[in-house]
């Protein structure tokens, strides 16, 4: 699979999806268009039930359009058998959710290596690279921890370390800093934007209008429909209107 200079990263082409059937049919998102390429990150807002979670899970092939392609890197995902799909959503794609689905049973360091080793990399090579991740946000310490010895906002952290981990080229992240107080929150979206700044393209879910200021784009959403669409830092604006001092 070869990248087009240029090419996006992520593509949805009038991506829609319905729940159930019918007039009791649920369209958490109708006909989006959105295309991010490397080196972007994408803010998405929206009201509660506008489609936010479900433009993400679609976007990281967790769940499939109703209608309309995605497509990741040239390759529409619903073109996928389950096991290559399964193997691009390991390689290429990184997720960060609201609720941090750490593995219990696993230390932080661990859980930041799983998804290296289950892609065939030795454990040890793995668990330096978890090491790193975790240093990079400045965590370094809670690598022994298991989840339930770490703070929710360490959790999310973790979290977050795991998603970054080994060269992720699309990070969807549905509002990461949900946990995390605003010091940590704003240090964690630096690692993001700095993923970004190296060629990763990213969508993040946000509530909070100051976390504008990291991205280049703002959509908004509303009915499952992008209604509204921001240029971020890059057009003077954001950073203006939305000043990164605390
Ligand atoms: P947001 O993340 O912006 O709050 P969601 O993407 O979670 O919104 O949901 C969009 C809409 O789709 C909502 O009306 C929600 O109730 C509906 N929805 C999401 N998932 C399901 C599902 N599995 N079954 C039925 N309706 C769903
Ligand atoms: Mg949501």
């Amino acid at each position: 699979m070869t990248v087009q200079t240029g090419a996006p990263v992520l593509h949805l082409e009038q991506v829609s999806r319905v729940h159930g059937q019918g007039a009791a049919g649920v369209h958490a998102l109708r006909a989006v268009d959105l295309k991010v390429h490397p080196g972007e990150l994408v803010a998405v807002m929206g009201p509660s039930g506008s489609g936010k979670s479900t433009l993400l899970t679609l976007a990281g092939g967790l769940d499939s359009p109703t209608g309309g392609r995605v497509v990741v890197e040239g390759t529409v995902l619903g073109e996928l058998s389950r096991k290559r799909l399964t193997a691009v959503r390991r390689r290429a794609i990184g997720y960060v959710f609201q609720d941090h689905d750490l593995m219990p049973a696993l230390t932080a360091a661990e859980n930041i290596a799983l998804p290296l080793e289950l892609d065939g990399i030795s454990s040890p090579a793995a668990h330096r690279e978890a090491m790193a991740a975790l240093e990079e946000l400045g965590i370094a310490e809670l690598a022994d921890r298991f989840p339930d010895e770490m703070s929710g906002g360490q959790q999310q952290r973790v979290a977050i370390s795991r998603a970054l981990i080994g060269d992720r080229r699309l990070v969807l992240a549905d509002e990461p800093t949900g946990a995390l107080d605003s010091t940590t929150g704003e240090a964690a979206l630096a690692v993001l934007r700095a993923r970004c700044d190296a060629g990763a393209a990213a969508i993040m879910v946000t509530h909070q209008t100051r976390h504008t200021a990291w991205a280049d784009r703002v959509v908004f959403l509303r009915d499952g429909r992008v209604v509204d669409e921001t240029s971020g830092r890059g057009a003077a604006g954001v950073l203006t209107v939305f000043p990164l001092t605390a």
